[in-house]
């Protein structure tokens, strides 16, 4: 088989040979969207590490003016007006060519399934920022309605069927992951024939044992980031670069 100097060609004819793709993605891809990154060089905690202690479920649960404060920083967020890049819409076409398994993502931002994801095939460990969960009965509900509350005078709105705290139904520090969750992800890596990570630093466990799981399930490794990771050593194949323009240049038709 021909070779290539180009890193780019190399990694887009194993993404063209592969039928079971896996795809993990991280802040990265959605940093092009304009949602900052929580771990990067510019990232919030890197900048703000008390930001970080107050993310703690701990705090949260036990100090009213730390989910104060969490709601009033809701409100603002960028992420609510961030629309899906270039890097989002290359997935959704790897999709439509019938090679993606799952769509694994440490994102709560939910700009997969708005790009055209289908829900079913995108495993969010991190759970998402456009729902809330009741801490005391698990009852789930869309975040627009409690943010509607906080804009009409609620500093700390509370669950409406048992009124217990409400919180993001994202994964918090100190929280627990979801063990269907991360079990559904550890299974479909084990299950590729090409693990494409894109834009995570593959620093944060387990999620990040998805790529050595793969590799030692015989998948080849595809790993597209702008730093090096702690993978980079076992990846076949490692691109730097803006991720919304690689990943068009892998996954377009
Ligand atoms: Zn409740």
């Amino acid at each position: 088989m021909a070779t290539s100097d180009d890193p780019v060609d190399d990694a887009r004819r194993r993404m063209d040979s592969a039928r079971r793709v896996v795809v993990l993605t991280g802040a990265g891809i959605s940093t092009e969207s304009g949602i900052p990154d929580f771990r990067g060089p510019r990232g919030v905690w890197t900048r703000n590490p008390a930001a970080e202690k107050q993310s703690t479920i701990q705090n949260y649960l036990a100090e009213p003016e730390v989910r104060k404060a969490a709601w009033r920083s809701r409100l603002d967020s960028p992420a609510w007006s961030a629309e899906p890049n270039a890097g989002h819409r290359a997935l959704v076409a790897l999709e439509r060519r019938g090679v993606l398994h799952a769509l694994v993502t440490q994102n709560i931002d939910e700009l997969h399934q708005r790009a055209g994801s289908s829900p079913a095939k995108v495993v969010e460990v991190h759970g998402s920022m456009r729902r809330v969960m009741c801490w005391e009965c698990g009852r789930r509900a869309p975040m627009e309605e409690a943010l509607a509350r906080v804009r009409a005078g609620e500093a700390d709105p509370h669950c409406l069927a048992c009124g217990g705290i409400l919180k993001s139904d994202t994964i918090s520090f100190g929280q627990a992951l979801v063990p269907e969750v991360i079990d559904r992800a550890l299974a479909v890596a084990g299950q590729a024939d090409l693990l494409l990570a894109v834009g995570s630093t593959l620093q944060v466990y387990p999620v990040a044992s998805v790529v050595p799981l793969a590799k030692d399930a015989g998948a080849r490794i595809v790993i597209v980031n702008n730093q090096p990771t702690p993978m980079d050593a076992i990846a076949d194949a490692l691109l730097r670069g803006p991720i919304s323009e690689v990943l068009p240049a892998l996954c377009s038709a």
